[in-house]
């Protein structure tokens, strides 16, 4: 159903389509933010959360977000977060994950990238950048790696 209401995406009022039932302000996302989340998907596809093991643990500080897209060969890159420059309330793993997939999706210059062999990372779940949304598919590793976060 497309009503005039607010856009949670890009905070606008304009037409936008609510699934549920609503009071007050219709809430649901504008057509063009929807374009673009299709867009998105399209172009950048869905990415590997992973927990590193081995040697790299001394550099990616525990409880990092560590994202990548799955290699072809037997090398992936990984983008990672800790979360160390950040205020308290901005380290979320959330946030982290957004953050160090960002720099993947624009390849943007930083220091924090490796390149890992497959034995070194453990896939623990998927990242959709289009929503911003993330999946864990192994909760014990995923837990056991963010319970030793900076908080
Ligand atoms: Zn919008």
């Amino acid at each position: 159903m497309n009503v005039h209401g607010y856009c949670t995406r890009c905070k606008r009022i304009r037409r936008v389509n609510v699934t549920a039932p609503f009071t007050g302000t219709p809430t649901g996302i504008c057509a063009e933010c929807q374009q673009k989340e299709v867009d998105t998907r399209a172009r950048v596809g869905e990415l590997t959360i992973y927990v590193p093991v081995g040697p790299i643990t001394s550099i990616i500080d525990p409880g990092s977000a560590v994202v990548g897209r799955p290699g072809n060969g037997s090398r992936t890159t990984v983008y990672y977060e800790s979360g160390r420059h950040y205020e308290e309330h901005d380290r979320t793993f959330d946030s982290l994950l957004l953050h160090a997939a960002s720099r993947l999706v624009t390849k943007y210059p930083t220091i924090a990238l490796a390149s890992l062999q497959d034995d070194e990372l453990i896939p623990v779940g998927t990242y959709d950048y289009a929503s911003k949304t993330h999946t864990i598919t192994d909760p014990t590793t995923f837990n056991a790696w963010r319970a030793h976060a900076r908080t």
